[in-house]
């Protein structure tokens, strides 16, 4: 046991380990969707340090069972309705697992070139998917890669963003002079991080004004934003739209945020971490309308489109400036491939240098599914979301809190902000669904987001029962 693991044994475990899987999520449905665990209660099953001789993989197995899982939220559940899905399957484990066992560090296309030419074909494949803008592919001057996630794209976008706006200056001498970001009250918390990250600080985002109605940005606001800030000689250097934000799915108008940006030189980044994946379903495209302006773009494969987490996919217009911003070549890495000038190497498009082959995880995916298994996945998520805000227009008691294109519902009882916090508590106890808040224009909010592939209609109908019931005791009638 203190050798390596041979093929053989490997083999074996490995076998145990899938059937662990399978097992798993096979009896998913039957768990409590969250954890009854208090804090430490996990920390406290643990022994105080490692074995001191190796211990059979079968060993880990029946800890698992004992020590883990009763500590976790099952994401794949169900009945697991909260934040946006982080939803995974069979070919992406599949996928994620050759890409351990391969062990390749794919940061230029020299250690890997495999690992860099599917990631391109691949993000290539994705952009014809969603239909993005033809200046996305790599065939022009743009290109896509994976990040590990939206908030690593929106980093990203923010650094090459000053590059631009600095002509150059920030990559060599930091930041020379005031520079800003602009994204809407509700875009997301990661724009704010990327800022303090990028040394323009939580007072280098500015958040625009949306419309009450539709809680989308309003382009008289941004322009007024800007306005302002050239005047005061602060140089406007990214706005982030959203296509789908967090809290409720808004949507950004496009069209008129880009032809601002377009006007002031701007760098558009357009943050579709969720609902993006929409966009595989021709009649969901009306959400990414004016995406041809963007100078950057990104979605999480990993939230509603079957991937693994991580894998947020991001593009670029012009891979120029943003390779310009980031690269560093010291003599170690120097190779006749990348002299050549011939070949992407990806660690100058993300901030780590080393990188996994996550091109492998979407591969499998895309190759299962296929383009209409996938369109099937979305179109069953916003079908089921849509049953379900079906049943809050109809009940009196109840009432939708903002619209939903996609595949959140987010709904309150018409009662105060107490009663929909004892709600969301009360059935969530029942420990059969799990549902998040957030709060709309003030008010206390319910959020029902779909995404698990294993949820059907039964799972939604069960989550209404429970809301009904549950409103039936905390409501006067
Ligand atoms: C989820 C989300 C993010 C962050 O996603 P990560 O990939 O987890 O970093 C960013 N923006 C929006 C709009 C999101 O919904």
């Amino acid at each position: 046991m203190a050798e390596h693991m041979t093929p053989d044994e490997f083999r074996r475990a490995g076998h145990a380990v899938v059937d662990w899987i399978a097992d798993y999520w096979a009896t998913l449905g039957q768990r409590p969707v969250t954890s009854q665990d208090a804090p430490g209660a996990v920390a406290a099953r643990l022994p105080a340090g490692p074995p001191e001789k190796g211990e059979p993989i079968e060993a880990v197995l029946a800890d698992l069972d004992t020590l883990i899982t009763p500590g976790l939220t099952h994401w794949q559940h169900p009945g697991f309705f909260g934040y946006f899905p982080a939803n995974t399957s069979g070919p992406s484990v599949l996928g994620d697992l050759v890409s351990s066992g391969l062990g390749v560090q794919g940061m230029l296309w020299a250690t890997g070139p495999a690992c860099t030419e599917l990631e391109t074909a691949m993000l290539d494949w994705l952009a014809d998917l969603l239909d993005l803008p033809a200046r996305f592919r790599c065939a022009a001057a743009g290109g896509g890669v994976i990040q590990d996630s939206a908030s690593s794209a929106t980093l990203v976008a923010t650094l090459a963003a000053l590059h631009r706006a600095s002509g150059g200056r920030w990559r060599d001498g930091g930041i020379d002079r005031r520079y800003r970001a602009y994204t809407s009250t509700q875009g997301h918390s990661s724009i704010e991080k990327a800022a303090r990250i990028a040394g323009l600080g939580t007072d280098g985002v500015r958040p625009v004004e949306v419309d009450p109605r539709t809680l989308a940005m309003r382009p008289e606001a941004l322009r007024a934003a800007i306005e302002a800030d050239l005047a005061a000689g602060v140089v406007p250097a990214i706005v982030v739209a959203t296509v789908g934000t967090t809290s409720t799915t808004a949507i950004d108008p496009l069209p008129e945020i880009g032809a601002i940006c377009a006007e002031f030189g701007v760098w558009l980044h357009v943050d579709a971490a969720y609902a993006g994946a929409a966009a595989v379903c021709p009649e969901l495209r009306w959400s990414h309308a004016g995406l041809e302006h963007a100078d950057s773009y990104c979605f999480d494969p990993h939230k509603w489109l079957l991937t693994g987490f991580d894998c947020d996919a991001f593009w670029v217009a012009d891979r120029g400036e943003l390779i310009e911003a980031l690269t560093v070549l010291p003599e170690y890495l120097r190779n006749a491939a990348t002299e050549s000038g011939a070949v992407i190497d990806y660690r100058d498009w993300q901030v780590p240098l080393g990188r996994r082959f996550r091109a492998l995880k979407l591969w499998f995916v895309l190759r299962w599914y296929g383009v209409e298994g996938l369109r099937a996945h979305i179109r069953s998520g916003v079908a089921l979301a849509a049953r379900f805000a079906d049943r809050v227009r109809a009940d009196d008691r109840f009432e939708l809190a903002a619209a939903h294109p996609f595949a959140l519902v987010c709904f309150r009882l018409r009662g105060d902000d107490e009663v929909n916090a004892e709600l969301l508590a009360r059935v969530n106890a029942t420990g059969r669904v799990h549902l998040t808040h957030t709060r709309v224009e003030g008010r206390y909010t319910l959020r029902l987001a779909v995404g698990s592939p294993q949820t059907t209609e039964e799972h939604v109908d069960e989550a209404w029962g429970l809301l009904t019931d549950a409103a039936h005791t905390l409501l006067p009638h």
